[in-house]
């Protein structure tokens, strides 16, 4: 298949060109490169710089290209600057995916794959989380990537477009051998922040509340190798070769993890020691978030590799070890 990655040049989308690349399939990239890096982009890969809200050069790729499935992985993440700034995150994760689906529907491509996030669901939602339970994001992000689970709703029923919907847990580790990986401009994520002390680059880290309901009092994530989540993207494709058809799953390992053991890991697999100071619990954080993937285990076949802490952590720690500044920076 010939698959369009729209911020194939981001986190997530870099893992999924080459797990597609893996899978026999042909990625072609689309990225504005606001925040995304060309140097994650693998050679011979084609790449198109260009706004996914700009029609008539998506409707010319989606031609010319001959594209088949469209993967949609270009979104602003931070929840904090969500809330500072709701209409920024309205405007890109909402607005312009709009008008992707309306050059998508121009260019009579019909096959979607979106990201969307476990954020969707509301604080009262109650762990494991399953793929029936309601829409109710307490921050703008999460309410963006919950409006867009609506539309597409409305445009596989509408226009006769197939969709698969994948809320991601905590999307972490790095590609074997080190080749790409995270590189967030502010970073706000607890393994790379964990990591870059490690490497000396922060003196120490925030662990943000102990008081939580859990069993050391920091809160409980699942945290799922990036490559892991492609893999699960790549094997809906044939599911969405039935017209009309909305899919949405939840990808998580289903173990979660506190802050504390994955500040261990850390310290185990880098050998150094993570000095922590407690702070207040940050705000928008829920007690305990981990998946139910039993329905993406049994209808895309599809199981994690990555299962434990510790391989996800390794897999991060020889990316960021091996660029401790990232892609560009010297
Ligand atoms: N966290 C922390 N210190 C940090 C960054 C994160 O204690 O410097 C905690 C955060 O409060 C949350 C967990 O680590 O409980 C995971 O946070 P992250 O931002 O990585 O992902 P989120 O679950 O918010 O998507």
């Amino acid at each position: 298949m010939n698959v369009l990655v729209v911020g194939g040049a981001g986190y997530i989308g870099s893992h999924c060109v080459r797990q597609l690349e893996v899978a026999g399939h042909t990625p072609i990239v689309l990225d504005n490169l606001v925040k995304g890096h060309k140097e994650s982009i693998p050679e011979g890969v084609a790449f198109h710089q260009a706004d996914l809200a700009d029609s008539s050069a998506v409707v010319k790729i989606l031609k010319d290209e001959a594209i088949d499935i469209v993967m949609h992985f270009a979104a602003f993440i931070e929840v904090a600057e969500s809330m500072q700034d709701p209409l920024k995150h309205y405007e890109n994760n909402v607005a312009k995916t709009i008008s992707l689906l309306q050059s998508m529907r121009e260019a009579g491509v019909n096959k979607f794959v979106f990201s969307s996030s476990c954020t969707v669901l509301g604080e009262e939602a109650k762990p494991p989380f399953t793929e029936d339970m309601p829409l109710r994001p307490i921050s703008a992000y999460g309410q963006t990537k919950a409006d867009v689970e609506v539309i597409l709703d409305y445009c596989t029923k509408a226009y006769g477009m197939s969709a698969a919907i994948f809320r991601y847990f905590n999307a972490s580790g790095a590609a074997e051998g080190g080749v790409i990986g995270e590189d967030h401009d502010p970073e706000t994520h607890l393994i790379p922040i964990a990591i870059q002390v490690a490497l000396g680059q922060r003196e120490k880290m925030l662990v943000f509340g102990d008081d939580y309901p859990t069993p050391d009092g920091t809160c409980l994530r699942d945290y799922v190798h990036v490559d892991d989540l492609s893999r699960a993207h790549i094997a809906a494709f044939p599911q969405l070769e039935e017209t009309g058809k909305l899919l949405t799953y939840n990808l998580g390992t289903g173990t979660p993890a506190s802050v504390l053991e994955i500040i261990k890991a850390v310290e185990e697999v880098s050998g150094k020691p993570i000095p922590y100071d407690l702070a207040p619990r940050r705000a928008g954080d829920v007690p305990s978030a981990y998946a139910d993937s039993a329905k993406a285990k049994s209808d895309l076949d599809w199981t994690p590799k990555y299962d434990t802490i510790r391989s996800i952590v390794e897999s991060a720690w020889a990316w960021h070890q091996s660029h401790p500044n990232g892609y560009d920076k010297a």
